[in-house]
């Protein structure tokens, strides 16, 4: 006997489809992170029961896969339980395989990726049906693939990345075979859509106390060199001595510990973190390499990377704008205008993803200004919520006070405004309706002179 303690849907579910004279198990994720001690999450049943009878012997079910066999069980509670239909695998090709109804639960078990993910638990008679050793194999902290390694990494190349995530979140050791399999199918992954790679590359990162075990496996195994190249360069020995030589270990590493400070409901912030680092110049990537400044460089390559995962467009603009910004925080002891344009720059609705990144890296040893950074944080957020304005949008002046004092809409007025904008960065006082007209009037009279000067010269 062994008690799982699923939720009372669970064994409810089961018994109505045994009495029905339907064989019912539960398998999968919630059994196994049940035998690790771990929280349970999505309990799903297997059964003998084809998904017609599923539907008539339940009140509320929902059609959730019935072509794969799977029906959604509505329990009392409003808890939705999948219950498929026995299956095996028919056909694969490398990222998905065409199913059809199986006889048995070994049939259904032998399908299933690793040991570990093939244990069924008997929500009613409380006992393990076990054929592939996963019970075993979690106690003793193994990661081993249901039946040969090479041909069901070759069935669907997700199980590489699934292999890593596992092996992370439950510290298993990859058993050499496994491994070996693993590392020399990496070359073929690249079949795979690059939403399934970017889901993998979620889990790990939102439902993992330490996503670096997990990543770490990833740069091991050849999965981030072939996956993520540019990240796969931050890899390895030390740059040299350079604006950024406060790092004690290379980029990847220290990524990587500042992921882990973050904790997993944060983890667009572990991303962020994770792709903070692209910009910066390393022992592979030569000075000068496309001409950017490491800023703008770093967010040019998290966006692509992002862009090339299919991220949302609102993910890359946050993750990629905050790697941007990162990695320029200005001095604690700038002056008071150099912080309000620099917060200007970065953008106020930014500041707090950019804190809690500074302050993951200042618990690493990753931050460059020593003790400062409190100061720097209060003298930032004073300033965010202060009423200075950051952003044109803000003054109090705009493009109406333009037409009211008789100018024609132009490109120049954006020129204008951002012109005032830096006036008040510099001393917040101007910031009156008042003053700025004046200041617009003296912008519009030097910069005509200027231009009839030039077209003077030019006649
Ligand atoms: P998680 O939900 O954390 O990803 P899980 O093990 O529950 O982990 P699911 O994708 O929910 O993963 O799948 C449920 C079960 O289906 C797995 O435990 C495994 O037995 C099987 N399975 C899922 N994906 C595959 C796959 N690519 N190859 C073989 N079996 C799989
Ligand atoms: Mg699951």
């Amino acid at each position: 006997m062994i008690d799982l303690n699923p939720p009372g849907p669970v064994p409810w579910i089961c018994r109505t489809l045994e009495r029905a004279g339907f064989e019912t198990w539960a398998v999968g994720g919630a059994v196994r992170d049940g035998l690790a001690g771990r929280g349970t999450g999505d309990w799903d049943l297997t059964t003998a029961a084809p998904p017609e009878e599923i539907r008539r012997l339940f009140r509320r079910t929902v059609p959730i896969g019935i072509e794969h066999g799977t029906v959604g069980v509505l329990a009392r509670d409003g808890t939705l339980y999948e219950v498929t239909t026995f299956r095996r695998d028919v056909e694969t090709s490398g990222r998905h395989a065409v199913v059809s109804f199986a006889e048995t639960l070994d049939e259904d078990l032998a399908r299933r990726d690793f040991t570990i993910n093939a244990v069924a638990w008997h929500p009613l008679r409380r006992c393990v049906h076990d054929p592939y050793g996963g019970v075993e194999d979690l106690r003793q902290r193994r990661l081993r693939t249901v039946g040969d390694p090479g041909e069901r990494f070759a069935e669907d190349y997700l199980r590489i990345l699934r292999a890593l995530r596992f092996a992370g979140i439950f510290r298993l050791q990859v058993d050499p075979g496994t491994w070996r399999a693993l590392v020399e199918a990496v070359p073929r992954m690249g079949i795979l859509s690059p939403e399934r790679i970017r889901e993998e590359l979620e889990k790990i990162l939102s439902s993992h106390e330490r996503p670096s075990a997990a990543l770490s496996l990833y740069a091991a195994s050849g999965v981030l060199a072939f996956l993520y190249p540019e990240l796969d360069r931050l890899v390895g020995p030390l740059p040299e001595p350079s604006g950024h030589s406060h790092l004690l270990m290379d980029g990847w590493s220290h990524s990587l510990l500042a992921a882990d400070a973050i904790p997993p409901s944060q983890w667009p912030l572990r991303l962020t973190v994770l792709l903070s680092r692209l910009g910066l110049p390393t022992e592979s990537t030569g000075a000068g390499e496309e001409g950017l400044p490491p800023p703008e460089r770093g967010r040019q390559r998290a966006a692509a990377l992002l862009k090339r995962l299919r991220s949302s467009n609102a993910r890359i603009a946050r993750v990629a704008g905050a790697v941007e910004w990162v990695i320029q925080p200005p001095s604690a002891d700038a002056p008071d205008p150099a912080l309000r344009r620099w917060l200007a720059g970065a953008g106020r609705e930014r500041l707090s993803d950019l804190v809690r990144v500074w302050i993951a890296e200042s618990r690493v040893g990753g931050w460059p200004g020593g003790d400062r950074l409190p100061t720097l944080i209060h003298r930032l957020r004073r300033i965010s919520r202060s009423d200075v304005p950051l952003s044109v949008g803000e003054l109090d002046f705009s493009g109406r006070d333009l037409i009211r004092m008789g100018h024609r809409p132009g490109r120049y007025f954006g020129e204008l405004l951002e012109h005032l904008l830096d006036r008040v960065l510099e001393d917040p006082v101007l910031n009156r309706r008042d003053v700025l007209e004046e200041e617009a009037r003296r912008w519009i009279e030097q910069t005509q002179t200027k231009v009839k000067e030039r077209g003077n010269v030019a006649g």
